[in-house]
């Protein structure tokens, strides 16, 4: 999609400091950490803006997604845990209209 920075990401046309990928998604580490590990896990095509609108025939690819964070989790190092967050709307507070999965792990402190 035009004018999508996730997309663009993906695309490798702005640079992203990646951890992971395979033919369906991506995971890099975001610019602006709000935790000790911060990671974005996204699907390499504009699928869905936001986890809003998934429905069934998404469900091997959100669970295909939650298998890559838990494998990220391993490899990070993030043995006593970590947390998956995904900002679906203006009050979440999402900036990036595509959907995206928030890897955060260290000492977190309590939810918003
Ligand atoms: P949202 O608020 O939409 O859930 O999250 C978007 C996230 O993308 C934010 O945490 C923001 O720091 C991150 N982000 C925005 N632009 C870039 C970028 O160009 N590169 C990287 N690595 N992260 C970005
Ligand atoms: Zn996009």
């Amino acid at each position: 999609m035009d004018n999508c920075i996730f997309c663009k990401i993906a695309a490798g046309e702005i640079p992203s400091k990646k951890i992971y990928e395979d033919e369906r998604v991506m995971a890099f580490y975001d610019i602006a950490p709000a935790a000790p590990v911060h990671v974005l896990i996204i699907p390499k095509e504009h699928v869905l803006e936001s986890a809003r609108e998934i429905t069934d025939e998404h469900a091997a690819l959100i669970a295909h997604i939650y298998q890559v964070i838990a494998r990220l989790a391993d490899e990070l190092k993030l043995d006593g845990g970590y947390r998956v967050v995904t900002n679906a709307g203006p009050d979440a507070g999402q900036t990036v209209m595509h959907l995206h999965f928030h890897l955060l792990g260290g000492k977190l402190g309590p939810m918003a």
